[in-house]
């Protein structure tokens, strides 16, 4: 499975000098699978470029998308291939007894605040509530679940082969709770994330920061690390970088998590940031996957 970064940022975009190597676009994780297929986790402003970058004939475009909180679905509007006729595209998120993913999503791609209707989009788009049980897309196999955030909000686990990646951008597991202590079915996320060869997961606040952001839905290092070491993840991605953390300030931050790694028993080069643009292969290379030019941005 290969894993390319395309937004890494939490809350809002935050572009600027101070934030070059991180980058400042938000939530876009881009997956291809073993079979050569395109899994795009959340659609934040990062899917815009991610969006230049794909051939034009793809066949099918997956987006599976944690929840709607704007920095996940700010960068939909502006995916290329929503405007192009061959496109086909299928968007999965969480349900709601409220309205459908696709009316709920609407309110956004619609007036006043978006020049086009999703009806008008000239793509082959649907809009899928993610199954409460396992499915397949291409060669993985897909799980969704809740997680503890602010409004419903769903984690992904992917398995393709023998290899599983876990992606919970938006997550706050302990609450306040000591999750070193919390039994195993008390751990938000726990199932989703258990043995993941990659776990890329949110880690917004410093632990100095979390006090006045308890409740709000994200992790501090403590808890990201924590919860990594409880469910046994092989390697972490810290992601949903806070706006106002600059590339120095998010080093330091790094630091202190392999640190705090380290002091729970694990190996520091276990434990690594998102930057924008990265690439990663997470068990086998997706060999099958044909080369892609890559894009002057
Ligand atoms: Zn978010
Ligand atoms: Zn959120």
């Amino acid at each position: 499975m290969r894993v390319r970064i395309w937004g890494a940022r939490g809350s809002v975009p935050a572009p600027g000098p101070e934030m070059n190597r991180y980058g400042g676009n938000t939530s876009c994780v881009e997956l291809t699978l073993s079979n050569g297929e395109t899994l795009i986790l959340d659609a934040g402003t990062g899917i815009r470029t991610l969006g230049f970058s794909l051939p034009p004939d793809l066949p099918r475009i997956n987006i599976l998308l944690t929840h709607l909180h704007l920095d996940h679905i700010q960068g939909l509007m502006f995916f290329p291939p929503c405007f192009r006729a061959e496109s086909n595209i299928r968007i999965f998120g969480p349900s709601s007894p409220e309205a459908s993913l696709e009316s709920r999503i609407a309110r956004y791609i619609s007036a006043p605040l978006s020049p086009v209707e999703v009806r008008e989009l000239p793509c082959d788009v649907s809009f899928h509530d993610a199954p409460p049980t396992e499915w397949q897309i291409g060669s993985a196999t897909i799980r969704a679940e809740a997680v503890t955030h602010r409004g419903p909000t769903l984690g992904y686990r992917i398995t393709d082969g023998d290899t599983t990646l876990c992606y919970i951008p938006d997550h706050e597991p302990g609450l306040g709770a000591d999750l070193s202590k919390l039994s195993e079915e008390w751990i938000s996320g726990y199932n989703l994330a258990r043995d993941a060869d990659l776990l890329i997961h949110d880690c917004q606040y410093t632990d100095e920061e979390y006090p006045g952001h308890e409740g709000w839905g994200h992790s501090p290092i403590t808890e990201a690390v924590t919860f990594a070491r409880r469910v046994g993840a092989r390697r972490t991605l810290l992601f949903h970088h806070d706006p106002l953390h600059t590339d120095g300030f998010l080093d330091d931050l790094h630091r202190s998590a392999r640190r705090a790694w380290q002091d729970l028993g694990g190996d520091p080069e276990q434990i690594g940031i998102a930057a924008e643009r990265a690439e990663l292969n997470v068990g086998a290379p997706a060999s099958e996957a044909p080369a892609r030019p890559r894009i002057a941005v």
